[in-house]
């Protein structure tokens, strides 16, 4: 039987944020799969674990993870981690889940330490509908054409983002979305520096040409204020009551109908179609 790969998050920066049922997942593996060895060495060590390591990174997920699958299906047990944050969410391990999904073998993925999420729910922008854009270009074209994408985006969009391309990215999101669109710059979040900073894409700027961004950062944009619909016209409003007419139905049901579907005046708009009936 095939052996299960857990998908293990760990701190984005308090190590306290690594839960029990992550520990035991680290401690139980029979082989851990890890983005840096080194950066998960300190962690093991902290956690007085010695389990047997190997690397799955960016430029060798494709030999390493047959090699992974492999051994999952010989019946030992991986976890999978990188070096901050929950796997699979711009880094390595989306190719891996699909790979031993469709071979059948079991994929468990354990809550915890998520960027994304830690910053969307202190962000105070809204996030009942969001999108990730996780990190944009570092080609200046190819960024431009990505937030183009998203000007007329409505929900709140995320990303990631690091500190030396900060400002480039700050120029071009207020090219794009204007500089009174809200923003919140989530930096550090859970170390000792953590700061939420909830302004404006204007404000940001001239805070960050004034002093070089330090650490890491989420950005939470505010979506697009949605456009409003044209009003419908008195006329398009009789030619409905007409066309339903048309369809066997009377003046006084059309009339209703079509004012309670697009709010013109039910008065006005029996007028207008009884006129436009009898010409
Ligand atoms: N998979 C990880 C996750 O979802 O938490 C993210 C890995 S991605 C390679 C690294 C990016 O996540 C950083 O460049 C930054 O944008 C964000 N990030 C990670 N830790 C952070 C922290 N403590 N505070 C703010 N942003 C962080």
């Amino acid at each position: 039987m095939a052996g299960t790969l857990y998908l293990v998050p760990t701190p984005i920066g308090n190590l306290g944020d690594l839960t029990d049922r992550c520990r035991e997942a680290l401690a139980s593996a029979d082989f851990i799969a890890a983005e840096d060895t080194r950066v998960t060495r300190k962690l093991l060590a902290h956690l007085n674990l010695r389990q047997p390591m190997v690397s799955y990174y960016e430029h060798n997920k494709i030999e390493s993870g047959v090699r992974i699958l492999a051994r999952l299906q010989s019946g030992e047990t991986c976890a999978l981690v990188t070096d901050a944050g929950t796997p699979a969410i711009s880094d390595p391990g989306e190719d891996l889940v699909r790979l031993c999904a469709g071979a059948g073998v079991p994929v468990v993925s354990l809550p915890g330490p998520c960027a994304l999420i830690t910053a969307l729910t202190v962000s105070g922008q809204p996030t009942g509908r969001f999108t990730f854009e996780g990190f944009l270009s570092v080609n200046r074209k190819n960024r431009r054409a990505h937030l183009e994408s998203l000007r007329g985006e409505t929900r709140t969009m995320v990303f990631y983002e690091a500190p030396h391309k900060l400002l480039d990215t700050l120029q071009d999101m207020q090219a794009v979305f204007g500089g009174e669109r809200a923003l919140s710059l989530c930096r550090e979040l859970t170390k000792l520096h953590e700061e939420v900073m909830r302004t404006t894409l204007d404000d940001a700027l001239r805070y960050y040409q004034a002093q070089a961004p330090r650490g890491e950062y989420v950005l939470v944009i505010h979506g697009a204020e949605p456009l409003e619909e044209p009003p419908i016209s008195l006329d398009d409003g009789v030619a409905q009551v007409l066309a339903q007419l048309a369809q066997g139905q009377r003046l006084k049901d059309a009339v209703r109908a079509v004012a309670q579907a697009t709010g013109l005046s039910r008065n006005e708009l029996y007028d207008a179609a009884l006129s436009a009936r009898e010409a």
